[in-house]
């Protein structure tokens, strides 16, 4: 830590760090050297994009490394002002799934809820950075309450996935309101959040909330870690309070060029989250937002990833490596083919070590 929370005697204070939130080059040079040139960058690159970033999460930025992983995530570079011709606003479509203003229904089984368009911090790489940002995009809950009539027609609805922007950085009250307006409702069974609050805002998780969240289980949170070292010991205490109020963890990294894309830093990553007992869920290929060409990879480059990984560390510490179909067609998960034809009538498949392996593809079935 460069900036000792004695330093800031309200350091550990949620709202302090939402409302102490450097959003321009002057705030940013108060916390690290900025060189004339980055100045001007920021300053031009704000004009197009927002950018909030906690006091905590900026502490985190080695000031030396200019490619610094933590500082990719959250400073505006400009390369987001490159607009690729692949890249669209609403890329998912969410628009067109839309079934109220904050209600998008894509799955048979269950909806995302956009709670609030408010985050601890803006990531450079957010698939939803078109909207995210826009307070007054945030719903009232009398405005939700009207909008939860479209779940509550539709009884195939089993599981709400609560996201935005951050509904963790809604205040206890308000966000225990949604959610028990959600479990009042007799067919939705579980409740999920998502939130990159553990990692950017990690003294945001405390007993109030934690004591409210756990009264309306099945919850289920899943957290955004893309860099061994957002795993610091204020958001691995996080992390352990949610868990220990029995609230399974599952993680959402991005495949982020330069950040994670080597098997080394991802394998790092995916063994603290299961030490933090988070659940490796999805690896997301980076999604065509706007101006974020930077960040992306081939897709090869997540298959060979999870292809490094697999077998080599335990199972349950391995993501799905997916890419969310552009133009809305949801989730897509891609694997390494282990095939590698038939023989005799027997497959033959490697193994994790590239050793050849058969199998009598019709499974020697006696039941003919
Ligand atoms: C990602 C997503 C979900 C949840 O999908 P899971 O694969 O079950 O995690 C639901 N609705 C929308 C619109 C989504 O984008
Ligand atoms: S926390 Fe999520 S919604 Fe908010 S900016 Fe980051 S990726 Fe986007």
């Amino acid at each position: 830590m460069k900036y000792p929370a004695d330093r800031y005697p309200l350091w550990n204070d949620w709202r302090w760090q939402m409302q102490n939130r450097v959003r321009d080059a002057a705030s940013l040079a108060r916390w690290i050297p900025l060189s004339d040139a980055e100045r001007e960058e920021i300053e031009n690159c704000t004009v197009r994009f927002r950018m909030a970033v906690t006091p905590y999460f900026l502490s985190l930025i080695d000031p030396a490394d200019p490619d610094d992983p933590i500082r990719r995530q959250c400073i505006v570079s400009s390369k987001e002002l490159i607009r690729s011709e692949v890249e669209k606003s609403d890329h998912l479509d969410e628009g067109g799934r839309s079934v109220t203003p904050h209600i998008v229904h894509r799955y048979p089984d269950r909806v995302l809820l956009l709670a609030t368009m408010q985050c601890g911090m803006y990531c450079r790489h957010c698939t939803r950075r078109r909207i995210v940002g826009e307070s007054d995009m945030t719903p009232t809950v009398e405005e939700l309450d009207r909008e939860l009539d479209y779940i509550r027609a539709h009884p195939a609805i089993r599981d709400v996935l609560i996201s935005g922007g951050d509904p963790l950085t809604l205040p206890t009250p308000r966000l225990e309101e949604i959610i028990r307006l959600l479990r009042a409702i007799p067919h939705v069974d579980i409740i999920r959040i998502g939130t990159r609050v553990p990692c950017v805002l990690p003294m945001r998780v405390d007993g109030e909330l934690v004591s409210m969240l756990k009264k309306y289980h099945p919850l289920w949170i899943n957290v955004q870690y893309n860099h061994p070292r957002e795993l610091t010991p204020e958001s691995e205490e996080a992390l352990r309070k949610l868990a220990d109020a029995g609230i399974p963890l599952g993680n959402q990294s991005v495949l982020l060029k330069g950040i994670n894309d080597d098997p080394e830093t991802m394998k790092e990553l995916l063994l603290r989250l299961v030490h933090d007992r988070v659940r490796p869920y999805y690896l997301y290929q980076c999604d065509l937002a706007e101006g974020t060409g930077h960040f992306r990879t081939p897709v090869s480059k997540g298959i060979e990833i999870l292809h490094a990984l697999q077998g080599n560390i335990s199972g349950f510490a391995v993501p799905k490596y997916v890419i969310d179909a552009p133009g809305g067609g949801g989730k897509v998960p891609f694997v390494y083919d282990y095939a590698r034809g038939t023989e005799d009538g027997r497959i033959i498949f490697e193994n994790y070590e590239g050793k050849l392996f058969s199998y009598p593809e019709n499974g020697g079935s006696t039941d003919v």
